[in-house]
């Protein structure tokens, strides 16, 4: 009989769980608490090892990627209010495919549900989530909440995977609390779409004004409007989360009184929707316990600093559907693989997300000043490898 396993939502990581272990064989079925797929969303690099998880789970075909042709121009701007030509988050080594996390999603989605889907549609349940798990030994018995009609069911799996972000309620039930896991950053982001670009750049552009403590960027993309993320410093997180969000923002950017800064804010009190949260990382020393796996932000959230949490996602759940299918007759070992393999990856990026944020949002006026002396070298350094390529292809 075919094993069935739980997912428990229908982000990046539980859906590529669902068809990597639809692909080992398994029976997946996915709970997602919201009452429908979301869409959209901030701009996302996918790096290497995500965009080959994506061919591995047969999605690639789907997934549809925006990069600005010749990787478009990032503009940085000084405190004097000049613009420079600057290094964007595309410039990264490994060449980020620029996509919006809702073009991972729907290619994911296509691959779980839709016409492309290489196996049996999966079933997922909207409003759904779970509120027990119970790991018996033979199976793991979940109590259901319907949020639709109100009714609560108890359903036995034989593996149950919390995919359900960083701050999972899978986690949070079998493994402990919150405080245990997650590590505070001190840092706030809210991203969002803008309507349009910003006046006097051109459509793909992207922009970087980053001050000690804040900073605002701007992602251009070849085929829709940019997005945008304003991100800051503060140790009073809690603070943050009482009052209007945009006054909240107007109030810490207020003194960045510069073009590009003025038309992100003025565009949020416009947006029809956005995500404001705390910078968290996750760690835990272990992502399973007994026949509940967790993945994705809720195992190992590197946080969007890394640039990494959706190219993990996606890898987690394709790995997990080689662990299983290679070792199909015992979850321990499949799963303690699983873990070995991915974690020293994981961990590093974890680590390099701590200076990839002083890339983001500097921490003080002097690492804003060697910041920018940095990028300036490492921009001439990429043009000068680019001439001489150029001259070598025309020689
Ligand atoms: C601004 C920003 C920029 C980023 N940029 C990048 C980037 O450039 N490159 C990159 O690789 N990554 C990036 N990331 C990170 C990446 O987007 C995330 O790591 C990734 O989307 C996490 O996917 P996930 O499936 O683990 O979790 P989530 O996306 O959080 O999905 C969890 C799902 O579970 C559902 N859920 C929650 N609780 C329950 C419950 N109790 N029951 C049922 N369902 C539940 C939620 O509704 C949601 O659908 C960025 C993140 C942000 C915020």
């Amino acid at each position: 009989m075919q094993k069935r396993a739980l997912m428990v939502g229908l982000g990046i990581a539980g859906m590529s769980a669902a068809i990597g272990l639809r692909q080992s064989g398994w029976t997946p079925v996915i709970v997602e608490r919201a009452p429908g797929r979301r869409l959209g969303g901030y701009g996302v690099g996918l790096m290497p090892e995500g965009r080959q998880a994506a061919v591995d789970l047969g999605i690639a075909d789907h997934l549809h990627t925006r990069n600005p042709p010749d990787g478009g121009k990032t503009w940085s701007l000084t405190r004097s209010g000049d613009r420079e030509p600057g290094m964007g988050f595309l410039h990264q080594p490994g060449d980020p495919a620029a996509v919006l996390r809702g073009d991972v999603e729907a290619a994911l989605w296509e691959g779980t549900c839709g016409d492309g889907a290489g196996g049996d549609p999966v079933e997922v349940r909207f409003a759904t989530t779970p509120v027990e798990i119970d790991d018996t030994g033979g199976d793991v018995q979940v109590l259901l909440t319907d949020a639709g009609t109100g009714s609560q069911y108890r359903e036995g799996f034989d593996l149950v995977v919390g995919a359900d972000g960083m701050r999972s309620s899978v986690r949070r039930m079998v493994f402990g609390p919150d405080e245990d896991y997650l590590t505070n950053w001190d840092a706030m982001i809210c991203a969002f779409q803008l309507k349009e670009q910003v006046p006097s750049y051109a459509e793909t552009d992207s922009i970087v004004v980053a001050r000690a403590k804040r900073a605002v960027w701007v992602f251009g993309f070849d085929d829709c409007a940019p997005t945008t993320l304003l991100t800051y410093r503060t140790q009073d997180i809690q603070g943050q989360f009482t009052g209007s969000r945009v006054e909240q923002l107007r109030s810490v950017f207020s003194g960045m009184d510069d073009p590009v800064v003025r038309h992100v804010l003025d565009s949020l009190e416009q947006a029809p929707e956005f995500l404001f949260d705390s910078v968290h990382q996750v760690r835990m020393p272990r992502w399973s316990n007994g026949r509940v796996v967790v993945l994705g932000d809720a195992a190992w959230c590197p946080n969007l600093f890394s640039g990494m949490g959706a190219t993990f996602g996606l890898l987690g759940g394709a790995e997990l559907g080689r662990a299983l299918r290679e070792n199909p007759d015992d979850l321990d070992v499949a799963l303690t693989a699983w873990e070995s393999g991915l974690r020293p990856s994981i961990r590093k990026h974890q680590r390099i997300a701590r200076v990839k944020q002083q890339m983001f949002v500097p921490s003080s006026r002097p690492v804003e000043a060697l910041r920018a002396t940095i990028l300036r070298r490492l921009l001439a350094a990429r043009e000068r490898r680019l001439a001489t390529a150029r001259a070598g292809a025309a020689a």
